[in-house]
């Protein structure tokens, strides 16, 4: 039982990192064993129970009371809508983006586009859905044309991505790209330089004050569709972050990077 577990997990992460690097595309879906052992932080909550997630209802009120009618900066005029972010109020792992973009404004969703695409391959090929997960950019609303989030918009707006961290406590975060990177570590240190190894975020928003939450900095996906030699890299990463939460690692050899 716990062997053919373990088979077909490897299996699987063989097949979807293939995917993931580009190297064949086969529809596969995670079996639901696996899939609710990765999903749940609860121990002993049956997966499909319909319990409720004591974080819902604080991402609830912070969305509807804080972000949605929000002001704070010049993008409130331009957004068609807000984009909060979505997926599992429990989640043991957060994806940070960097703002929405057209498909994200219009649907008010994030990463719902051609790199939102990329990022449920990257999710499934870690053995995960995107109900799994919780997904979120440092804006929650879209700079004219996609253009590059100011520093003024990013100071008005981390304190909901930070408040956002607080109320799920993930036990691992990943930054998608350099703004996201930056904004969580204060740091200038290029992407580059800083993916490959985790560092520390810190809820109290002061390094090393307080405890903190180990954080994956990697390459965005809409980077990753332009770039796609650095796939690999990406993925490695990834690697990182399950073995740091646990879950299943593919067979050593299984991935044939780009
Ligand atoms: N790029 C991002 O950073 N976030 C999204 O939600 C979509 C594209
Ligand atoms: Fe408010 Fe953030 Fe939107 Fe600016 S980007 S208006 S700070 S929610």
């Amino acid at each position: 039982m716990i062997d053919s577990d373990v088979i077909r997990a490897a299996l699987r992460q063989q097949l979807e990192s293939d995917r993931l690097l580009g190297l064949r595309s086969l529809p596969m879906q995670p079996p639901p064993c696996v899939k609710r052992r990765a999903l749940r932080r609860t121990e002993g909550t049956p997966a499909d129970s319909g319990a409720a997630s004591a974080n819902a209802e604080p991402l609830r009120v912070l969305n509807e009371s804080q972000v949605k009618g929000c002001t704070k900066c010049g993008l409130a005029k331009t957004r068609t809508q807000t984009v909060f972010g979505q997926g599992n109020p429990e989640a043991r792992l957060v994806f940070v983006g960097e703002a929405p973009g057209f498909d994200e404004d219009r649907q008010g969703l994030a990463f719902v586009g051609r790199a939102g695409q990329l990022l449920t391959r990257m999710i499934v090929a870690m053995g995960l859905t995107r109900d799994d997960v919780f997904i979120c950019n440092v804006l929650k609303c879209r700079p004219p044309n996609n253009r590059d989030p100011s520093a003024d918009e990013i100071l008005a707006c981390s304190p909901y991505l930070r408040r956002q961290i607080e109320i799920i406590d993930p036990e691992v975060l990943v930054a998608l790209g350099s703004p996201a990177a930056k904004t969580l570590l204060n740091t200038a240190e290029s992407i580059g330089r800083l993916r490959g190894r985790f560092h520390e975020y810190y809820p109290s928003g002061r390094t090393g004050v307080g405890p903190s939450i180990p954080l994956m900095p990697t390459y965005h996906p809409a980077y990753l569709l332009r770039s796609p030699d650095e796939k690999g890299k990406a993925w490695t990463d990834l690697q990182l972050v399950m073995q740091r939460l646990g879950l299943p690692l593919p067979a050593r050899g299984a991935t044939t990077g780009g």
